[in-house]
């Protein structure tokens, strides 16, 4: 007998037997207490081909409790080398944006949507956002940050899962599409801003909303 792919679901939906797919699928996230609990997760981590080029995972620092979550799009050279997110030119311009805000480093939280490099900092493919994509989200999970702030075009499409461009985006809240009640400022890239240094203003608009929000 032939089934379509929905009635074959529904036949197993009402036989009540659990799929192997979704036994192993449940088999696939660890019981997760803390941010050292994801690390563990995440391993030597091999799921996508970013790891053959990788010095060093870069898995996200800062406070496990902030309020504030800051989310760029990959590692680059200085970040792959040491294991640290945003620590090259784009990331000290990160931390005058930060601290413009009143608030140090070590108060927020920041990572990536992918933790290694992808090679000569190309964009990372959909394949290995999705791959990475469950640290974050366990990540966020633990974190429970009040705002998040999507650094660059491709932050703010993997967290809002919509195809906009930046000019769309920025200047407003969004849902997290994963978490709605959870909100993301969409705004310039730093490294953006060091090749466009006239759009830190805008930039600041944004973070100025992202303030009033937090306050
Ligand atoms: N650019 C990013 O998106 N993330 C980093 O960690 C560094 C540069």
């Amino acid at each position: 007998m032939n089934f379509t792919t929905s009635e074959y679901w529904s036949l197993w939906e009402e036989s009540g037997v659990e799929l192997e797919s979704v036994k192993s699928q449940k088999k696939k996230t660890p019981k997760l207490s803390s941010l050292e609990d994801v690390q563990a997760w995440l391993g030597d981590c091999k799921r996508c081909g970013l790891c053959k080029e990788r010095n060093k995972i870069v898995f996200g620092s800062g406070n496990p409790k902030a309020q504030l979550l800051f989310i760029g799009e990959g590692p680059g050279a200085d970040e792959d080398k040491q294991g640290l997110p945003f620590v090259g030119r784009a990331g000290q311009l990160l931390t005058k944006i930060i601290e413009a805000m009143g608030l140090t480093r070590d108060e927020v939280y920041i990572a990536n949507i992918v933790k290694c490099r992808p090679p000569q900092n190309r964009v990372p493919e959909p394949e290995e956002i999705h791959e990475c994509l469950p640290f974050l989200k366990a990540q966020i999970e633990l974190i429970q940050p009040k705002l998040v702030v999507a650094l660059g075009l491709t932050a703010a499409r993997a967290l809002t899962q919509t195809e906009n461009n930046m000019g769309n985006l920025r200047g407003q809240f969004h849902s997290v599409a994963w978490r709605p009640e959870l909100q993301v400022m969409p705004t310039y890239h730093p490294a953006y801003l060091l090749r466009n240094p006239s759009a830190k203003k805008i930039v600041w608009e944004d973070m100025k909303k992202v303030k009033e929000a937090l306050a």
